[in-house]
């Protein structure tokens, strides 16, 4: 049985988002056309989407709006899918759909923060781009041909020399670097519930502390139960992700593996550090194996992740050890930072890191599987959700509507070992390259 950790108060957003608009649970029997179970990003935007084309949605939170991935991601806003190389993204899906999946990914954090421009969403939103720098010369032909390749999918984007990267970044350790434009970092939280009210303004219902117990036909309609209430639709999505709870409908929390992913967030840090460690307020994450990365908040906060670490990921002191030794090594200015808030969370990955529209049963559908790109990808899915509940031709949306499938089992693990095997692999690489100061072990 997959655990879902309860809202972990050490989660930073909990301390620093805009609050969170007031919502009713669910206590009594009510019918609309399409019931939307969950208020993270997918479900979130999927009734924002609809209620924009004149329907009224109800979404039926367990929890509050974010209280999943939704609120306790680390809210880079990257536009690209982890998986690489395209052409095997091409072997899995044909051409077609390929070539569209790319093109909704790339289109990700123009849909995040024209939202966030339109509904004036409060959430520390900075769109000055992802710099990926390279940890090794060798990275750096990889990561020309990602430049190019989504540069011709409508991303646009340089390459820095060794100088403008280590300028750019703050740190040494670079030997050159892709800057990402359009792209950028927010407060996920914030946005999460700054996307609860734009649904709610838009006519949207949202019922929270209401977790759905089960989903039963009724005829043609399908009866979203809770303890205390329940809906009665046409059309229902299961938009429960990486946090499904119950699961409120057979093997759901079976189409993904779950990944932990630690966020630690230093106190306000002294704003003349910023002139030096990422001045141009860009995100980072660079090509280490055991990827680095960075970013700061609007108070100065320097807020970092790892996927795992001590014992599989449940080892807080060493993890915490671990992270404070990675900064010094990348950012030695900074000194011993001082982790004041530190958090875990779950991603829900699938293979091909491609998120996957599943058709239940008939017009009861799930989408999950965002592999660490939630910000940007589910964003752009609510937009096709949205348009699936509307009736529109499958054949003609981004993701292509499957019959449901269980995830195989172990991928997680595979990756656990993966991100390992990427550490060994980064001091092997650091070793030919002649340096001399190697990246901490764990
Ligand atoms: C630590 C961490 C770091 C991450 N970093 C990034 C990042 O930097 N950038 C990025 O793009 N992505 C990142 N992600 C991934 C991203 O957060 C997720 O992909 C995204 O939030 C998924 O959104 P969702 O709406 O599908 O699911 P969720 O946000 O998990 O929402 C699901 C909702 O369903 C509700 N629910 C579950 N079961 C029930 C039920 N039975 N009845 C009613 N409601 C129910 C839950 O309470 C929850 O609110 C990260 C994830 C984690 C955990």
């Amino acid at each position: 049985m997959k655990q879902i950790t309860e809202l972990d108060d050490d989660c930073v957003w909990h301390a620093t988002a805009v609050d969170a608009p007031v919502t009713p649970p669910l206590e009594e029997d009510i019918q609309a056309e399409i019931a939307i179970v969950g208020a993270g990003y997918t479900g979130l935007v999927t009734a924002l989407r609809l209620a924009e084309r004149g329907h009224e949605p109800v979404v039926v939170e367990a929890r509050q709006p974010g209280f999943g991935g939704s609120g306790r991601n680390l809210g880079h806003c990257t536009p690209t899918l982890h998986f690489w190389p395209y052409a095997k993204i091409k072997k899995l899906y044909g051409d077609d759909y390929a070539e569209r999946i790319i093109r909704m990914q790339t289109q990700g954090a123009e849909h995040v923060f024209s939202l966030i421009e339109h509904y004036q969403i409060e959430c520390e939103a900075v769109r000055n781009g992802i710099l990926r720098p390279a940890a090794s010369p060798r990275h750096l032909d990889g990561l020309r041909a990602q430049k190019e390749f989504y540069e011709k999918h409508g991303l646009r984007g340089h390459m820095l020399s060794a100088a403008e990267a280590r300028d750019l970044s703050g740190s040494q350790r670079y030997h050159g670097g892709w800057l990402m434009e359009g792209a950028g970092h927010l407060n996920p939280l914030g946005y999460a519930r700054g996307l609860a009210r734009a649904a709610l303004s838009r006519g949207a219902k949202i019922y929270t502390e209401s977790p759905v117990a089960g989903v039963e036909r009724e005829g043609v309609r399908w009866r979203v139960r809770t303890a205390t209430g329940s809906v009665l639709a046409e059309k229902v999505l299961m938009a429960t992700g990486a946090y499904t709870i119950g699961p409120p409908w057979p093997k759901l929390n079976t189409a993904f593996d779950l990944t932990p992913v630690a966020g630690l967030a230093s106190g306000p840090l002294d704003p003349e550090l910023r002139k030096e460690v990422l001045k141009g307020d860009h995100s980072m994450v660079d090509t280490h194996g055991d990827p680095v990365l960075y970013k700061w908040t609007q108070h100065n906060r320097l807020i970092t992740t790892v996927f795992f670490a001590g014992r599989m990921g449940h080892d807080r002191e060493a993890t915490r050890d671990y992270m404070t030794r990675k900064t010094k090594w990348v950012f030695p200015q900074l000194g011993e930072v001082k982790w004041e808030h530190y958090w875990y969370g779950l991603l829900d990955g699938q293979y091909r890191t491609v998120p996957r529209i599943y058709r239940l049963d008939d017009n009861v559908y799930s989408c999950l599987g965002y592999s660490g790109r939630g910000v940007p990808t589910a964003t752009a899915a609510g937009s096709v959700l949205a348009d699936l509940l509307e009736g529109k031709d499958q054949a003609e949306l981004s993701l292509p509507v499957e019959p449901f499938k269980r995830v195989t089992p172990g991928l997680a693990a595979l990756q656990a070992l993966h991100m390992r095997w990427g550490r060994m692999r980064d001091r092997m690489r650091h070793r030919l390259d002649g340096m001399r100061e190697l990246p901490p072990t764990l």
